[in-house]
């Protein structure tokens, strides 16, 4: 990325940070995120996308709600100005697109007046968003050839108005209103004053793109009183034509099963992305819940130990993705690298620990059929390993299966700590709320020590049955479920495997049927 002429004087990229979906930023838009060294953000701009800012960016918050201007334009004008005259890289992260009822370019004239070097990077505008995701084309070759873009707040001091409402109410086949709830019925009103049919659609789409979606559907003589019926608020989009007509047929984004599921994800606070994303592309509201603290062993001896005699082992086995991270990380802490293995092969417990070894540079000797340590032991039972010396890094308090039954078999097994799991001081603020306040749909449970914690961090089991109860309870496989019997839930999906993704699949399962 080129940062223009005057470098010295920092530069300012206006971002358009698209609808509200925080995937549907450009590629171009994170790049600039992620070399920020001050973010300025808007009420609309996802907020999730601040965080790709690199650690120790200064974070500032340029919301306005609803006209309500917690800092007046001029006022950010000035900060752009001040944070690059400082010499710094200052990404202006903009809902939607800078360019459209953004502001954006009043910014630049800001800007541009200053001398201040500055870039604009075009987002998802929300009406591309709420289309999309409402299944509403703006323009289709059977119905119109035209959309208009138009302001549903204009400034109440004008005399005259500076929308052409003969003109637009009949001169473009789709309109969509930006800004447009608070005057609903006048806007629509005057579209039908102006010539256009009371019974033309139209469809309200709020917070699109994201998992609070919401789509009403009307027509412009009756829009606005179902929308006062339902209590359909701001921010949202008004889209007025004939192709509001082919949701029926188009809608995708709000039928998946898991649409607005509220699911609370109880994994270790550093594994939980993975599986809230696998959710979220599902239509999920993910509420994460860390239950547990991974922390390293009190001591590295032993793993030290069997790490400076890598080669001499016959077999590593990993039976967690915190296992293949710690392990291979003290492994680089010691000045090595997956070339120590030597002629050590490798087994895992399942697909996602194999990715994780993929990554650096093994291909797994082993993976069981089953991917549970009885698997694990199944699969040396085939392959045999009487006489084997076998390097087995685990969890502290891990089952004793493997160690015993291979050692049956005859290996010499060794098993180092290589973390730890400990309960955390406390939930969450944004955990603790949803569970009180009866947010959840579902909660999902990965291990049998996410269901232990969860109960001791709301104080005892029974108050976490309260708590759920007419909750969804998932557990990733048999020895969680048993678990959660123990403790009192009932658990209503299991998947036939004990992986994140058949246990996002079970739900949707769940939910579709
Ligand atoms: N620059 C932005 C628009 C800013 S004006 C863009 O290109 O999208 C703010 C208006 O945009 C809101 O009043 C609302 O009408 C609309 N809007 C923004 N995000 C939205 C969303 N996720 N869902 C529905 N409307 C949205």
């Amino acid at each position: 990325m080129n940062s223009g002429p005057r470098q010295e004087s920092g530069i300012v990229y206006l971002v358009g940070a698209g609808p509200g979906d925080p995937g549907l930023v450009t590629v171009r838009g994170m790049e600039c995120l992620q070399r920020a060294q001050v973010v300025i953000y808007d009420y609309l701009a996802n907020q999730a996308l601040v965080h790709y800012a690199p650690a120790g960016a200064e974070l500032l918050y340029a919301g306005k709600v609803g006209g309500r201007h917690n800092q007046e334009q001029d006022d950010i004008n000035r900060l752009l100005i001040e944070k690059a005259r400082a010499g710094k890289v200052v990404v202006r992260l903009k809902g939607g697109d800078p360019f459209i009822f953004g502001r954006g370019g009043e910014e630049c004239q800001a800007l541009a007046a200053a001398g201040i070097p500055f870039e604009v990077v075009p987002g998802i505008t929300a009406a591309a968003g709420a289309a999309a995701c409402a299944g509403i084309p703006l323009t289709h070759r059977r119905y119109t050839p035209s959309v208009a873009f138009v302001t549903g707040h204009e400034d109440a001091q004008k005399e005259t108005s500076a929308i052409d409402w003969p003109r637009l109410s009949t001169g473009s086949g789709t309109i969509v209103f930006y800004m447009g709830m608070t005057r609903l019925r006048s806007n629509m009103a005057q579209l039908v004053a102006h010539g256009r049919a009371p019974q033309t659609s139209v469809a309200l789409v709020r917070w699109a793109t994201t998992p609070q979606q919401q789509v009403l559907t009307g027509t412009l003589a009756d829009i606005a009183d179902r929308a006062e019926a339902a209590g359909f608020k701001p921010p949202a989009l008004i889209i007025v034509g004939e192709v509001v007509g082919l949701r029926g047929q188009l809608a995708w984004f709000d039928r998946r099963p898991l649409f607005g599921k509220r699911i609370m994800v109880t994994r270790a606070a550093d594994q939980a992305g993975e599986f809230s994303h696998l959710l979220e592309q599902r239509g999920a509201a993910v509420v994460e819940c860390p239950t547990i603290a991974l922390v390293p062993p009190d001591s590295w001896d032993e793993l030290d130990a069997a790490i400076a005699d890598l080669a001499a082992y016959d077999w590593l086995i990993l039976t967690s993705a915190n296992g293949v991270r710690f392990f291979f990380e003290r492994l680089r802490e010691q000045g090595r690298d997956s070339r120590s293995l030597g002629r050590c092969k490798v087994c895992v417990v399942g697909p996602k620990t194999a990715e994780l070894v993929q990554a650096q540079g093994i291909v797994p000797d082993l993976v069981p059929e089953q991917f549970t340590a009885e698997g694990v032991v199944a699969a040396f039972g085939r392959v045999g390993v009487a006489g084997k010396r076998v390097l087995f890094p685990r969890a502290e308090g891990a089952r004793e299966v493997i160690m015993t039954e291979l050692a049956r078999r005859g290996a010499t097994v060794s098993a180092p700590v290589t973390y730890c799991s400990r309960l955390p001081e406390h939930l969450t603020e944004t955990a603790l709320t949803a569970l009180t306040e009866r947010q959840l749909d579902v909660i999902t449970f990965s291990a049998s020590s996410t269901v232990r914690n969860l109960a001791a961090l709301v104080g005892g089991a029974e108050r976490l049955a309260e708590l759920l109860e007419g909750v969804v309870v998932a557990s990733i496989g048999p020895i969680t479920t048993k678990t959660c019997h123990e403790l009192g839930l009932h658990v209503t999906v299991e998947p036939r495997h004990a992986t994140l993704a058949d246990l996002t699949a079970a739900l949707e399962q769940h939910f579709s049927r």
